[in-house]
Order: structure tokens, then sequence, then C-alpha cells
């Protein structure tokens, strides 16, 4: 039989449907791929029994002719999507025991459309983070190897979700995009990760980490998967009021592989200092992929593009301290006692957050006090209006933006830790989009030195995310990308 965790989306929906297999079957395959997986610490909850009854429905429905877009496929979400009656934490010891009474639009919406839930992934605390690393529950690892056998971090914020995909645990993902989150694990992966445009897909139910920024999108292991999940997840929600009054396209008929004519622009001032010259090869080698396909290179610039690493790190902290200002022991999950009220505040929340949430709400605090508020945070948003406006210029150039997605591989668990700059560095590719509000692929496009995968991202115009799946299609079928990460390579041998 067909191993039914190694195949694609669509393939799984078509031998749904053609009874090859039951979505139960598919399921139980998902359950026992994650209970291998368990050394990679890629859920905070699991949830088989859910998923064994999601998938029966499931089977119930084909039968009776009523399948949905995603019968039956089973899915991860990431921790940080409110379930309803399932414990929610965001990776915090604050929102540990957690239960939210009601679903979140982009998990509600999986769901409508037949979705099978494997359980809760684990992503930094409040998803701030680059490395998987500031998780309450522990970091995940990297099914990937380093040369040594030395165990990598998965990226972050959405490690879990990145991890679990490209183990084979899980057919497809959710994540979340404030800097780079879904963009940066799936490049240290091996996999597919797409961030749309800002108020394609509701952030109501996403717990709040910079609202102005957070992004909820896909993970896969195809480019025509993460379509066809972007095409579930997205979509106008009333209770979102940044949510946009749009119609979905058929983001998967996008992948018609013909980029005859279309002008990939390439931003000068992206060629880092520092920067490997395996990556500049990748992303020369990704250019030239698409010139055989008939699209043509031009040179842009972005020229506020070094400023957008501080002006994120003033904004974000500051969203994030204002949205985390709700987390007082009375509301949700933790609560220490103390002798007044102000004690229970201050000891609820000096035992329930970790140490980069600690320093991101003082940042923010700090950027937001008087005196302070137009020194950074409006500073920091008039730099963001001249990132878009350095986007919108381009885009009278050019119809997609190609770059490299990180300036490195995945590295070791424990680098970078004491060095909280470094590991910012890791948004300098992904960072711009974000604070533009507009769509960002990540495709897998070859392997370092070492053996670890690396991604390439194609940037595109607001409410473009066609041609980023487009581009994205030819990038993956020139790649041919097919290595699997060491561990299950060794199995499948
Ligand atoms: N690494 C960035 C940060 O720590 C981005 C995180 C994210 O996109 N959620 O803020």
């Amino acid at each position: 039989m067909t191993n039914l965790t190694h195949m694609s989306i669509a393939d799984a929906l078509k031998g749904l449907e053609s009874k090859d297999f039951t979505a139960v079957e598919l399921a139980q395959a998902h359950i026992d791929a994650v209970a291998a997986a368990k050394d990679l610490n890629a859920f905070v909850t699991e949830t088989p029994e859910i998923a064994l009854k999601q998938a029966k429905e499931s089977d119930k429905r084909r039968s009776a002719g009523k399948a949905g877009a995603l019968d039956g496929i089973p899915l991860a979400i990431k921790d940080l999507f409110c379930t309803k009656g399932v414990q929610t934490t965001a990776s915090s010891h604050i929102l540990e025991g957690f239960i939210p009474q009601y679903e979140s639009t982009v998990t509600a919406n999986l769901f409508a459309d037949g979705a099978v839930m494997l359980g809760k992934t684990n992503l930094d605390e409040f998803a701030m983070g680059s490395s998987n690393t500031t998780s309450y529950f522990g970091n995940v690892v990297n099914p990937w190897k380093g040369a040594d056998g030395k165990d990598l971090v998965p990226g972050g914020s959405s490690g879990g979700s990145a991890a679990i995909v490209a183990a084979r645990g899980a057919m497809g993902a959710t994540g979340t995009d404030t800097g780079g989150s879904i963009r940066q694990p799936a490049s240290f992966c091996g996999i597919i990760g797409m961030k749309p445009t800002y108020g394609r897909c509701s952030r109501w139910g996403v717990v709040a980490f910079a609202s102005s920024l957070d992004h909820p999108g896909p993970f896969a292991r195809s480019v025509e998967d993460c379509a066809l999940l972007l095409n579930s997840m997205a979509g106008h929600d009333p209770k979102d009021s940044t949510s946009a009054q749009r119609d979905v396209p058929d983001f998967a008929a996008a992948l018609t592989g013909d980029i005859k004519g279309l002008k990939i622009g390439i931003p000068k001032e992206y060629h880092a200092d520092g920067m490997s010259d395996e990556i500049e090869k990748l992303w020369q080698q990704g250019m030239d992929w698409l010139k055989e396909s008939g699209a043509e290179a031009v040179e842009i610039s972005l020229p506020h593009t070094k400023y957008s690493l501080p002006a994120y790190y003033i904004i974000a902290p500051a969203e994030a301290s204002s949205n985390l200002a709700r987390y007082d022991g009375v509301r949700y999950g933790l609560r220490e006692d103390g002798e007044d009220l102000r004690e229970m505040y201050e000891n609820t929340r000096a035992a329930g957050f970790g140490d980069e949430v600690k320093r991101r709400i003082m940042i923010g605090t700090y950027a937001l006090s008087a005196g302070y508020y137009d020194a950074y945070y409006i500073k920091a948003q008039k730099v963001r209006r001249l990132i878009l406006e350095d986007f919108d210029k381009a885009f009278e150039q050019c119809d997609a933006i190609l770059t490299p997605t990180t300036p490195s591989a995945a590295f070791p668990i424990g680098e970078n830790e004491d060095d909280p700059i470094k590991m910012y560095l890791n948004d300098i590719f992904t960072v711009t989009a974000n604070l533009a509000g507009i769509p960002a692929l990540s495709v897998p496009a070859g392997l370092d030195a070492n053996g670890l995968p690396l991604g390439l991202q194609i940037i595109t115009k607001a409410w473009d995310e066609e041609t980023a799946f487009k581009v994205g299609g030819v990038i993956e079928e020139k790649a041919g990308f097919t290595a699997l990460p060491q561990t299950l390579a060794q199995k499948a041998a």
C-alpha cells in the first residue's frame, strides 16, 4: 500500500475519493508517525482521539457524497490558535490549563472543510523567537540533523508545525508569521510556508502577539498543498475588523507553470554582509531557473531595508506589551496569589512569562511611554510607511521579488541564545513583508554543504498570492527538492 504519511494532500484527497484508503486509516497512520516523532517535542498537546473521531465523521460524509475540500486531511495546529475545548497555551506557563470556549476562525474554516486535527504544536512563547527555544514546554528539535549529528533548531516561532510536517507526522499545519515565523521555520525544515496578505486570513481567536503584523498562514510539503490549505483558511470574517472583504481566488489554479514574460525583481540591498556564498549561489540559481522558464530578471532597490529590523523591534514589542497586558491572573490560565490585587498581578506575571517575553514587554512599554512614544513608536511607524513605499515603487518594475528566506541554514540548539541581537538577524529577509503586509512564500530550493535545506522567498503585491504560488511552483519543479530529513531517510532505506 502507498505510504500514507509521505503523500501530498492533493494525492491523499484523490486516494480518499477513490477509496484506496479511509480517513480513519490516514489519521491512524499519522497518529503513529506523531508517536514515532516524539523526540522532536513538536506538540504541546496531542489529540489522537479527536483526530479519529473527526476521521470517522469524514468517512461518513464521503460515503454520503458530502465531502469538503480537505475532508479527512490530518493537520497540526499551532498552539496559538484557540481550539474549542482543547487547551491552548501559546507555549506559555501563563496560559497553561486555558481551555478556550471558542474556535479561531481559521481552524473553524479548516474543520468546516473536513480537516482532521492531530494536536497543538509547540512554538516560541507567544510566538516570540526564531528558534523555538523560548517555549515553556521545551525546545522543538529539527528532524534534520547537523553534519556531526547535532540537534538543530527547527526555526521559530512556528517550529513545532514545521518540524512535524517535515517529519511526515502531519500533511500540513497552521502557523502564524509576525516577522518570519512561517517562512523561516519552513526554510529550516525543508518545507513550504506561506504568509498571505494582511487581512487575508482572520486573526480572530489567534492569541495576539503584534496585531498589525500577525499573519496566520499554512505549511505543507508542496506548493499546491499550501495553496489548497490557504484556500480553506482564508476569507472575510466580520469578527476581525482588519479582515478583508475580498473574494478568495482558487490559489491552486494559479499553479500553471506559465511565468513567461514575468519580471522578477532582485533587490540589491539583500546582498547582506556576511551572507554565505552558498546562499548567494542558490539565489542566483533560483533566478536562472526562472529565466529558463521565460521570466526576466530586473534589479530593484528597497533602500529602507536596513531600517526594517529596528522598526520591527520597536513596533512588535510595543504591540505585544499592550496585547499581553490582559494576562493578569484573573481571566486566563495561571494565578499566583499575593497579599493584594497588585501583588497577585505581579506574582502571576513574574512566574508566568519567560525571559524573552519579559524582555519584549519591557522594550515595548518603554517605547510606548510618555516622552518616548514619538521618538520610538511614531518614528518606527514612519519607517514602516517608507518600507511600504519601497515595495510600491519596486512593483512598478516587477511582478514578484526573489530573495533568500534566511541568512543561514538551521543552527544548533543553544547557538545565539545569549545574543538576542544575533537571533533577531534571522528575520532580516522576512520581516519587510510583514511590515508591508504583503504575501511571501518560502520554497525549499536546495541543500547546503552540510546537507541542510535552504529556502528561497517569493514576495508579491498585496492580494497577489497567486503570482507567488505560480513562481513558487516553478522553483519547486526546477529544484526537484526530494531530500528527506536524515532520520526518515534512514528508515526508508
Ligand atoms: N523572530 C521574530 C520575533 O521573534 C518573528 C516571530 C514571528 O514571526 N512570530 O519576533
